[in-house]
């Protein structure tokens, strides 16, 4: 194969998985990393146009995942009290307020929660019928593989958009090396039954953690069997301190950059998205052929003291309700956004306060 070569095909059709490995394997220079984002710019921009799309993350009415033992990269395994103690669930009222606001400033669409809650999707129903019913915003709930058919079905009649289930890794030794409170097999089940009903799917992949290529290859085709999948993205790891891999080397940008432009040559019409909590390497996330973002931390608990799970970007802070408040991220992400030549999916520019 000549890597080139290789490049000018992906303009027109699929790679293969012996494509993709190759790309991973020989992206190893700065030119070949500048062709590779270009390539993933254009097939972007051919299948979905240059508007951006934008989502929020809204608190839900549950208070968080109760995996156990838990994940060993994430904050709920941290040891430190500030990272770990910030969860707190919303009354219904403070949902239809917040995501009366998200709509307002014109967003697509928002995620209630996340994190497996052992309520099977309960709580995802509870959410989402709030939200749908108070607003004509788009909703995507990602309780991990706490889902049940029932729940699936009853989701479908209130019209989510999308239910996440994330892949995360395909080698199971790594799995449940890092996620031993987790269940791999379990996952795709519940994958496969959103997939059987015909609803949204949304999945993705995390990097970093000791995974081959190949294994990353096999995560990407595996999705790729999944014809409702709608959005899919690659979550770089990131060391959180306190936790049992503080210590390890986190995803680097340029890693989480190669493969999500990968998976723009293999997905090519379908929503990608880069790495929660490191919003700031956006722009290069853009490059490599991304369209969406959902935006953490515009509403958060207040005087929250979480020392990890924070957008580092700064703006206006006003309160929504009396435990909410909504801090203006949004002028950093257009700036960010237009400066690719992209334009961000956003109905009212982002404006939010009452005229
Ligand atoms: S399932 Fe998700 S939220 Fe729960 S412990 Fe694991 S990484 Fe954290």
């Amino acid at each position: 194969m000549v890597y080139e070569e290789v490049l000018e095909e992906a303009k027109n059709r699929e790679i293969t998985e012996k494509e993709a490995l190759y790309l991973f394997k020989y992206t190893n220079n700065t030119e070949k990393f500048f062709s590779l984002l270009k390539t993933a710019s254009y097939v972007r921009d051919k299948h979905l146009g240059k508007e951006f799309k934008l989502w929020a993350h809204i608190p839900s009415t549950t208070k968080g995942c109760v995996t156990f033992p838990p994940c060993r990269y994430c904050w709920h395994s941290s040891r430190i009290r500030g990272i770990k103690s910030v969860n707190k669930n919303a009354s219904p009222e403070e949902i239809v307020k917040m995501a009366k606001m998200a709509e307002k400033m014109g967003f697509e669409g928002v995620q209630p929660g996340g994190g497996c809650t052992g309520k099977m999707g309960k709580d995802a129903i509870e959410d989402t019928e709030i939200i749908k019913r108070n607003t004509n915003l788009k909703v995507y709930v990602n309780y991990g593989y706490d889902m049940c058919e029932e729940s699936i079905l009853e989701l479908k009649k209130l019209g989510v958009e999308r239910i996440g289930c994330q892949l995360e890794v395909i080698n199971p030794e790594i799995f449940y090396r890092i996620k031993p409170g987790d269940n791999l097999d379990k996952r795709k089940q519940i994958m496969e039954i959103i997939e059987k009903h015909g609803v949204g799917l949304d999945s993705g992949i995390m990097i970093g953690v000791g995974e081959t290529y190949q294994d990353r290859v096999d995560a990407i085709f595996y999705l790729k069997k999944f014809k409702n999948l709608k959005r899919t993205s690659v979550c770089g790891f990131l060391p959180i301190p306190g936790t049992p891999m503080e210590s390890e080397l986190p995803a680097t940008s340029r890693d989480i950059a190669v493969t999500i432009a990968i998976m723009r040559l293999v997905f090519r019409d379908i929503d990608i998205e880069g790495s929660f909590g490191r919003d700031e390497q956006l722009q290069q996330w853009i490059m490599a052929g991304t369209n969406i973002r959902l935006i953490h931390g515009l509403f958060r608990l207040k005087n929250s003291r979480d020392g990890f799970n924070k957008n580092p970007f700064k703006g206006k802070t006003v309160d929504v309700t009396e435990n909410f408040q909504f801090t203006n991220l949004l002028p950093f992400y257009l700036k960010m956004i237009e400066e690719t030549g992209l334009k961000p999916g956003l109905k009212n520019a982002g404006r939010y306060e009452e005229k």
